[in-house]
């Protein structure tokens, strides 16, 4: 049950995308080298490495204004080829004309494009209104501070309603207060959809910055500029820097921007970060699956999985999840409608209880993706507990909400039946049995 459909919410593409310029000694250098990414719609992308990454390159390739040396950029399905008036760019500072005020800085973009003064003068008064230059129509540049002028910079990029809006470190050039307030502003208005754009590419060298915008990151190594790393942040927005979730994805990629190229996927992996699919646990209880197993075992290790529906007085579409569940763990072999113990299912039903539970932890950490997340998420974590919405914020990537609370559900059966980690329902918090605070 995978939620998101990729090809349909793909607005803008990158396929095997090189740029080589010409050196001073006639020499080839390559700046970004075979990138590939996408931008999703309802989607802000952030685009994060170190200075003379790329990254501006980047952005202006992906906005038709420089062609890369090789490879495709890809627009709704097309070719890109020119810059399109379905894609704006705000800059680190704006050009803005000092002898025109904010509303005529504003409206001039459309008045390029041939459009009627007064719905033009509408337009400018609308998108100044919601940037927070209300009352600064009239005003000049310079009188204006640099947060305001960077507004109309925002206000400019808005106006012709763009699909994409693309940032270029757009906040770097101001001072931190102004920065924050003004990120914040961004980010309400583009979750209360008040911004008039699909999709958001976000270029910046501020990790905080990335993680505070991003639902998807991409991140560039130097030299040239390749993809070191991509994956989703999937925390809710209006994110709280000082949370534990959003300071472990500050971890995670400070770690993969300073260890060699080498780590990237190890680092990655010690953390929780999303794969196009996620393992579905099936739905059975550890009791019903030691069940299963003792049956088999009496029925000397083998048997028809019908007759066992019927042993059971059980539908067969109940008991497969029990026997997904054992195949899954590599307690059971199905073939041709027969199931039989493998040598640990047959371990576990000859063990004690204690020991049943240390072979069901073994298996459960191997062969249950969501559980080893849990855990090392659980281990990456200060105070070693870990609260079940964060969990599922990130399983509705994959699952329906329904799925994704059973998943969660069948996560907690299973590792509390292991004694991996224990689950307060009061609180709805995970957290590792041996570490209470
Ligand atoms: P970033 O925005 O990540 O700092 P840029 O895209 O601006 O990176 O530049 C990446 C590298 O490519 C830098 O080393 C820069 O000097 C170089 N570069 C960019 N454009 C050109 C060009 N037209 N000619 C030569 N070198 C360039
Ligand atoms: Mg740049």
């Amino acid at each position: 049950m995978i939620k998101q459909n990729n090809t349909e919410t793909t607005i803008a593409e990158l396929r095997h995308v090189t740029k080589t310029v010409e050196g001073i000694k006639g020499n080839t250098v390559t700046i970004i080298e075979n990138i590939d990414f996408q931008l999703k719609k309802n989607k802000i992308t952030a685009l994060l490495g170190p200075s003379g990454s790329g990254k501006s390159t980047l952005i202006k390739i992906i906005s038709g204004l420089q062609k890369p040396t090789t490879g495709d950029v890809i627009y709704r399905d097309k070719p890109l080829s020119a810059p399109s008036s379905k894609i704006s760019i705000v800059f680190q500072n704006f050009a803005l004309f000092p002898w025109l005020t904010v509303l005529e800085n504003v409206a001039i973009v459309l008045k390029a494009k041939g459009m009627d003064d007064q719905v033009i003068n509408d337009k400018a008064l609308k998108i100044l209104d919601t940037i927070g230059l209300d009352g600064f129509e009239d005003a000049y540049p310079k009188e204006l501070s640099g947060g305001m002028k960077q507004r109309v910079g925002f206000a400019r990029a808005l106006i012709v309603e763009p699909e994409l809006l693309c940032m270029d470190e757009p906040f770097s050039a101001l001072d931190i207060l102004t920065a924050e307030n003004l990120r914040r502003e961004i980010i309400d208005l583009w979750i209360d959809r008040k911004l008039p754009t699909e999709a958001i590419l976000l270029v910046t060298h501020n990790i905080e910055e990335a993680v505070f915008f991003a639902d998807e990151c991409v991140i560039l190594s130097k030299n040239p500029g390749r993809i070191r790393s991509q994956f989703s942040i999937a925390l809710p927005h209006k994110r709280n820097p000082e949370s534990d979730e959003f300071k472990m994805f500050i971890d995670m990629i400070y770690q993969l921007l300073t260890n060699p190229e080498a780590e990237a996927e190890s680092i990655q992996s010690k953390f929780f970060v999303s794969k196009e699919k996620h393992q579905m646990l099936p739905n059975a209880k550890p009791g019903a699956i030691a069940g299963l197993l003792e049956l088999v075992f009496e029925r000397g290790g083998e048997e028809d999985i019908y007759k066992l529906s019927d042993e059971l007085q059980m539908e067969v579409d109940d008991i497969l999840p029990i026997v997904d569940a054992g195949v899954l763990l590599q307690y059971v072999k199905v073939t041709e409608g027969d199931i039989a113990l493998t040598e640990n299912g047959k371990e576990f039903v000859t063990a004690d209880i204690l020991n049943r539970k240390v072979n069901f932890s073994r298996q459960t950490i191997e062969n249950a993706v969501l559980v080893k997340q849990v855990l090392r998420l659980l281990n990456t974590k200060k105070n070693h507990r870990l609260h079940e919405d964060f969990i599922e914020e990130y399983l509705l990537k994959f699952f329906t909400p329904d799925e994704a609370k059973r998943q969660i559900d069948i996560a907690i059966t299973w590792g509390r039946f292991g004694e991996l980690f224990s689950y307060d329902a009061d609180t709805g918090e995970l957290y590792l049995e041996n570490s209470v605070s």
